[in-house]
């Protein structure tokens, strides 16, 4: 069984972008609209001879109603059978409620996780990653899934353990 990196953060995070990097297919959709991907998906990955599996998510946010309900639901299956969790927030937008209310579950699951903020293209990552360090999940890791800036250097950390 190959390793499993599940991608998980509220809607509009990045994951989808970081995922198309990733598996460098457009299999996952990427879009505006917050929510599109409504079920895991799944693609291949490698880095540095690290063969992995790739899971995308819909996303949490903690205040789910009707086909939302289905997708936290999702994510959170997504979570249950990864070997490494990516927990993406947004350095741009900053600290959510949801946010808080995803590393809450996180850190009650045995698993291990990276904080990931996404979007530092263009911004003083430092400064706009330094509230992510108030979770208490460890070391923020800065990239722009968009750019690909900041990826190689995270996925030496994520896949160190697996
Ligand atoms: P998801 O809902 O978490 O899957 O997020 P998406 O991958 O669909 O991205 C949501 C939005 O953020 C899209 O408009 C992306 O183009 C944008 N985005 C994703 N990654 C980056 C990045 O590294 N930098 C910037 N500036 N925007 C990004
Ligand atoms: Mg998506």
């Amino acid at each position: 069984m190959l390793p499993v990196v599940a991608l998980v953060g509220r809607p509009n995070v990045g994951k989808s972008t970081l995922f198309n990097r990733l598996t460098r297919t457009r299999d996952a959709l990427v879009a505006d609209f917050p929510g599109l991907t409504r079920d895991r998906k799944y693609g291949q990955a490698t880095h540095a001879e690290h063969n992995f599996i790739v899971v995308d998510t819909g996303g949490i946010d903690g205040t789910e109603e009707g086909i939302e309900v289905e997708m936290a639901e999702q994510s959170l299956l997504a979570i249950d059978e990864a070997d490494v969790v990516l927990f993406l927030v947004d350095a741009r937008a900053g600290m959510t409620a949801a946010d808080q209310a995803i590393a809450e579950h996180l850190r009650k699951q045995n698993k291990t996780t990276f904080i990931v903020a996404n979007k530092v293209d263009g911004i003083d990552g430092d400064s706009s990653s330094a509230e992510f360090y108030n979770l208490a999940m460890g070391d923020v890791h800065q990239i722009a899934a968009a750019h690909g800036r900041g990826v190689t250097q995270l996925l030496d950390h994520a896949l160190m353990p697996v």
